[in-house]
């Protein structure tokens, strides 16, 4: 096996999906721990803690360095080398989870036990479903009053059409909870009583019948957990291939406060997470273990030199070996762009690493060259697909109060669309630019940074557009192009160009919208984009 089959082989790259206040935060921390990248729970938890508010949120973007170390963690753990990438935790940054989501093997949903399903999860689980991405389930705080299993796990069944396998039952909730009966191993892990972290001990059974088990279990809970682990039963065997296709998911029961139930889900990740595999460019497949070097950004990070505008541009290595001083294609531009000091992101010692392997991730230190969707080779003229960007709900006519900064302003929005913080369109009339959004909050962040970033100062209007699309010709060929031409000559004031040329369609109403579709069977109206 080639040195690069073997690393790629030992990669397991994964984001951790959730809805707010579910325990990402927490989990994150425990994972860290068991891999050795911090010695102290808490480190993870100061920027969780901060991120609640508003005010405190534009705090901490300001002082980007911090999100640039979080954004990637890389750890350890029975061989093999996690990349676990974060996402931002405000829904109003879901596009930027839903960029990162691209760029991840695999992905932990993580469910409060006293919840179950919450909007935030869904919408996260709908994205890793476009890609089928694998999931393993984490049923979180099962220290506190939780829901009965059964219904929590009819409920991941039923409203994300997944199948669960429980690859531990619970042993009572709340205060009651004792541990999880693991049903592979057929071992019980007990809760170490008081406070502890990493508070859990093993006791190996002969199975459900082990007389033991009412020995080690408080009275009545022995009975109790056979008849769950005989409800188990009815929900179908992990079966490693409908899992890896994203069908079915194990799942497991814990306590990410207590550090409890956190090595199961780390074992379950290292045994059946996958190591990157094949992924589609427009060109041709690509497989992690060619030599040549391929990857994609997913991710720009604005740094907080403000005076040289650097940025920070996140590479999924794809396949082949980056190494340090490397020179690569920006496939775009055609452009070489020097990787003279690419950024490692490993939690314990920062070192900077000489060289990368396919399913890491390292940080290109740039001068706004690259951007989100940018493909990188050793010299190949190939794209990778598949970091989207979505329709925005929010549009909002940018109005700058000195017409002499308009220029500008315009490098400013370009830049910042670069990043993705928000979409930019230009309206085909030449009046003032629209800029997209998902939630208030983007639109906060953008006037913010323009002003303290490039002295602009700019205000927002509404519009009366409710929607957008992106129009493309049904067939590529001259019938279908012209009817594009004619449809964007029909109203240039509802039309606009995006950040790549695209054309866009602005509408006041979905029935609007409709209409147009109806009218214009030659164009495609799409929602979603992928970026290249
Ligand atoms: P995030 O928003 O998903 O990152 O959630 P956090 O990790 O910040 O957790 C939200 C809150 O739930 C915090 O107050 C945590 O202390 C608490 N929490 C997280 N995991 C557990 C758990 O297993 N049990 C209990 N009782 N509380 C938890």
């Amino acid at each position: 096996m080639s040195e690069t089959a073997a690393e790629a082989g030992r990669r397991r790259t994964f984001a951790i999906i959730a809805h707010p206040d579910a325990g990402k935060t927490t989990l994150t921390e425990q994972l860290l721990l068991l891999g050795g990248a911090i010695q102290i729970a808490g480190a993870v938890r100061a920027k969780g803690e901060r991120r609640r508010t508003r005010s405190d949120w534009m705090k901490i973007e300001q002082d980007r360095g911090i999100s640039v170390a979080t954004s990637v963690m890389t750890f350890e753990y029975a061989g093999q080398i996690f990349n676990l990438l974060d996402t931002p935790g405000h829904e109003d940054f879901s596009e930027d989870t839903y960029r990162t989501l691209s760029a991840v093997d695999a992905a932990v949903m993580v469910i409060d036990a006293a919840k179950g399903i919450e909007a935030q999860t869904r919408k996260l689980f709908e994205v890793c479903r476009l890609r089928d991405i694998p999931i393993v389930t984490f049923i979180n705080k099962m220290d506190r009053e939780a829901r009965e299993p059964l219904e929590l796990l009819d409920e991941i069944e039923k409203t994300l059409a997944l199948d669960v396998t429980p690859a531990t039952w619970p042993i009572g909730s709340g205060r009651q909870f004792a541990g999880v009966y693991d049903r592979a191993h057929e071992t019980l892990r007990l809760l170490r009583p008081g406070n502890e972290q990493g508070g859990e001990r093993d006791e190996k059974v002969t199975g459900p019948d082990d007389v033991r088990i009412d020995a080690l279990l408080p009275h009545g809970q022995g009975d109790a957990l056979r008849e769950g682990i005989e409800l188990a039963s009815v929900y179908p065997e992990f079966e490693l291939a409908s899992f890896r296709e994203g069908h079915l998911t194990p799942v497991y029961f814990g306590s990410a406060l207590r550090g409890f139930g956190v090595k199961h889900l780390l074992d379950g990740l290292a045994q059946f997470a996958p190591s990157p595999s094949a992924r589609a460019a427009d060109a041709r497949v690509v497989e992690p273990e060619e030599e040549k070097l391929t990857g994609f950004v997913f991710k720009i990070q604005a740094n907080t030199d403000l005076q040289h505008r650097d940025r920070v541009a996140f590479l999924r290595v794809c396949s082949g070996r980056l190494r340090k001083g490397a020179r690569l294609k920006q496939v775009r531009t055609g452009k070489s762009i020097p990787v003279n000091a690419p950024l490692f992101f490993f939690a314990k010692e920062r070192q900077v690493a000489e060289e990368a392997w396919p399913g890491d991730v390292v940080g290109i230190a740039n001068h706004g060259v690259l951007r989100i969707g940018d493909t990188l080779t050793d010299g190949e003229e190939l794209n990778f697909r598949g970091v989207p960007s979505f329709a925005p709900e929010i549009l909002r006519r940018v109005r700058l109060d000195d017409p002499m900064l308009a220029k500008k302003l315009r490098k400013a929005l370009d830049q910042l669309a670069d990043e993705g913080v928000v979409q930019v369109f230009r309206p085909l009339d030449g009046s003032q630019p629209v800029v997209g959004v998902v939630g208030q909050l983007q639109l906060d962040v953008l006037s913010s940074r323009i002003q303290a970033e490039y002295g602009v100062h700019i205000t927002f209007e509404g519009t009366s557009w409710s929607t957008m699309r992106w129009v493309a010709p049904k067939e590529e060929g001259p019938q279908d192009r012209a009817a594009l031409d004619r449809f964007l000559r029909s109203a240039p004031s509802q039309m606009a160009e995006d950040h790549d040329n695209e054309p866009v369609a602005f509408f006041t109403s979905d029935w609007g919208r409709r209409r147009a579709e109806e009218e214009w069977p030659a164009l495609r109206f799409l929602s979603l984009r992928e970026q290249h």
